[in-house]
């Protein structure tokens, strides 16, 4: 169970020792259907959804894959508006994100369910519950409340995270609309399978976008989440960078015989160079038997570090092995001048040498958002 019972605990533990919010206003037990963004009426009363790339077709009374959007009478609902399943203040680095407002706190927050079953989910308690409705006895966290739990707690932003934040698409686009207002960020952390019109309806209220490629591969993708159609992520990351100005930062979790091959990782890392840049952050974590997956070993440190080299070799500035504390690559490390910009530990972190986006020992470019200002914030 570890990490969500944890996030319970702290949730209480938020709303106990936060004066301007008595627990007993947050917490609402109740189911709230809210009238779904983005969809299209179909024949004889169906629905097209159109948040995730699934584009779930739905008969009336049905749900779509993810089981939060119900057709009900030809009408599309999402049906865990502002149900939090987990809240916490976070590091940033916990997301991970490391080279955006460095040693800063996230306000975050999750909800239930998910458009993809990955086999190896380290969430599945909140992603895939076993209740067919478990928000009716959650938590409501509402926009106001989110904004206001953040700047109680001195976090610089919110970050939606925990479960596939596309899933409960308009309370995250109203909460990101009031943060925004609130001089707060935003951090979508995301398996990145959101339609490229959801995405353009949350842009412009969006900082940084946080996903997962999982691997590079049809057979990967379908075996690791059931999903077929995994190019169209890539597309939708490159439209954050491109279109929307976000910092992107990409995770691959390297799990062993699954996506630990040299020619993925290359791949993957190519990738990453040619469309999002050089200077993009490649995380490449540390996998932990979870879910469905407990019959594998934990990715070993030595498979870790060869993944770090496939991405330096493919020019990638900046790689990262995560759920490996201590490791040697936790901090940033000017490419220009060898020199230490960020340190790291675990999740504590100090920044050195920073100025700006730059490094401030020899001015070159680290592509880092709020490294000492709120530059590049929307
Ligand atoms: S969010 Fe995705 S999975 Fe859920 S109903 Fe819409 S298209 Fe289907």
């Amino acid at each position: 169970m570890g990490g969500w019972v944890w996030e319970i605990k702290h949730w209480l533990k938020i709303g106990a020792g936060c004066d301007c919010l008595q627990l007993s206003d947050i917490i609402r037990k109740r189911s709230i259907m809210h009238q779904a963004m983005l969809y299209e009426k179909l024949p004889n009363s169906r629905v097209r959804c159109g948040i995730c790339q699934w584009r779930c077709n739905i008969a009336p009374g049905k749900f779509g894959v993810c089981r939060v959007y119900q057709n009900r009478d030809g009408t599309l609902y999402n049906l865990n508006y502002a149900k939090a399943s987990s809240v916490a203040v976070d590091p940033i680095e916990k997301k991970p994100l490391f080279h955006f407002f460095p040693g800063s706190l996230a306000f975050s927050i999750g909800g239930w369910g998910c458009n993809f079953h990955c086999q190896d989910c380290q969430n599945w308690e909140i992603a895939c519950p076993a209740d067919n409705e478990p928000w009716l006895n959650s938590q409501e966290v509402p926009p106001e409340t989110a904004v206001e739990l953040a700047k109680a707690h001195n976090c610089q932003g919110i970050a939606w995270t925990y479960n596939e934040p596309s899933i409960w698409f308009e309370y995250t686009l109203d909460s990101a609309k009031l943060a925004k207002r609130n001089n707060l960020y935003t951090v979508y952390v995301t398996n990145g399978y959101l339609t490229p019109e959801a995405l353009d309806t949350i842009g412009p209220y969006l900082d940084a976008w946080r996903v997962d490629i999982k691997g590079f591969s049809d057979s990967l993708y379908q075996k690791l989440a059931k999903i077929n159609r995994w190019r169209g992520i890539l597309e939708v990351a490159k439209r954050a960078k491109d279109k929307w100005n976000m910092h992107v930062e990409v995770v691959t979790n390297i799990i062993p015989t699954m996506n630990d091959d040299d020619d993925q990782l290359n791949s993957i890392a190519c990738w990453i160079r040619e469309e999002l840049g050089e200077l993009t952050p490649w995380h490449v974590t540390r996998f932990y038997p979870h879910y469905n997956m407990t019959g594998l070993p934990p990715t070993p440190i030595s498979t870790l570090e060869h993944a770090f080299e496939i991405g330096k070799k493919a020019g990638l500035k900046f790689v990262y092995a995560g759920n490996v504390p201590g490791h040697s690559s936790e901090s940033t490390v000017c490419y220009n001048c060898g020199k230490t910009v960020a340190r790291r530990l675990g999740y504590q972190t100090e920044v050195v040498g920073l100025e700006g986006s730059k490094c401030r020992f020899c001015g070159a470019e680290l592509n880092f958002r709020g490294g000492g200002s709120k530059e590049g914030v929307k």
